[in-house]
């Protein structure tokens, strides 16, 4: 079990890791997901057609040489996506971005809306290290929330739904836990990349982090400061009915599973997801 694994500025902002870094599977032929320390990021394109792919997020802060080494493992030596779409600018999901586009002069797309907080213009809300939940939302106050700046190397998603490079696919904007949040999903098989629209680890746990233990869980609560719209996000998501999701933290989901535990998700959101207390929510903290 490597709890420790990655750089010494990596371990600043999270000092573990999970049973699963470093660990990728393939859940279609042309879908891979990669776990990076606690964040998963994805591969979508077939290794056996010469058609390209393009990658899905951008991992943790300092992950770049990781993740050029996973996808030439996968793609082959000098491979380079033909895109970067992003779920949303949230540190764990693009801080490899910037190492990433010194490598590969390759073209990144984001919502609009989420576009203020990768062009230096806007940072996130703080993290909100008072919120219910274990000891990885007590360390959020380590967390980056400040904007970077990609410049000219962003585009806004097209307007349409259809999303670049990636023939069959759409983007469903999710907003709640930002406002630019979106999925990625494909109606052929029901293949859903949910970012932290939901997701199936208690992010907020230390414990449940380390293992991954399976669990449906809403946005990762010290980051999500607008809950009745990350509830909407979730029942936008359940109507698509999915057959396979992979989200940005936990285990890749499938079948019954899934369908069970997104349909309780979307009903149950203010039990499973919404905190009892926290800056975002209306409850007090019982222990101040
Ligand atoms: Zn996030
Ligand atoms: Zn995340």
């Amino acid at each position: 079990m490597d709890q420790v694994e990655g750089s010494a500025s990596t371990n600043k902002y999270i000092p573990v890791s999970s049973v699963t870094s470093g660990e990728g599977i393939e859940l279609a032929p042309d879908i891979y997901s990669f776990t990076n320390q606690i964040v998963n990021l994805c591969f979508i394109g077939n290794p056996e057609n010469d058609q390209g792919w393009v990658l899905v997020d951008a991992g943790m802060p300092d992950s770049a040489e990781k993740i050029i080494h996973e996808a030439e493992d996968r793609f082959g030596k000098g491979t380079r996506p033909k895109a970067i779409i992003l779920t949303h600018a949230h540190f764990d999901h693009i801080g490899g971005i910037i190492g990433l586009l010194n490598k590969w002069e390759v073209p990144v797309y984001a919502h609009r809306f989420e576009l203020p907080y990768v062009t230096g213009e806007k940072d996130y809300p703080k993290p909100d290290s008072s919120v219910e939940g274990g000891m990885v939302a007590k360390m959020s106050f380590l967390f980056p929330h400040e904007s970077i700046n990609l410049d000219q190397r962003v585009t806004a998603l097209p307007e349409d739904g259809s999303i670049p490079e990636m023939p069959g696919w759409r983007w469903v904007h999710t907003p709640g836990h930002t406002e630019g949040h979106i999925a990625l999903f494909r109606d052929s098989d029901r293949a859903l990349i949910a970012g932290d629209a939901f997701i199936t680890v208690k992010q907020e746990d230390l414990y449940s982090v380390i293992t991954q233990e399976l669990e449906i869980s809403g946005p990762p609560r010290y980051f999500t400061p607008d809950w009745m719209t990350a509830w909407k996000s979730v029942k936008t998501l359940e109507a698509l009915h999915p057959l396979l999701a992979v989200t940005g933290h936990g285990r890749p989901v499938k079948g019954e599973w899934l369908s069970e535990n997104l349909a309780k998700l979307a009903r149950d959101f203010e039990e499973i997801a919404i905190p009892d207390y926290g800056k975002y929510v209306d409850g007090q903290n019982p222990e101040q």
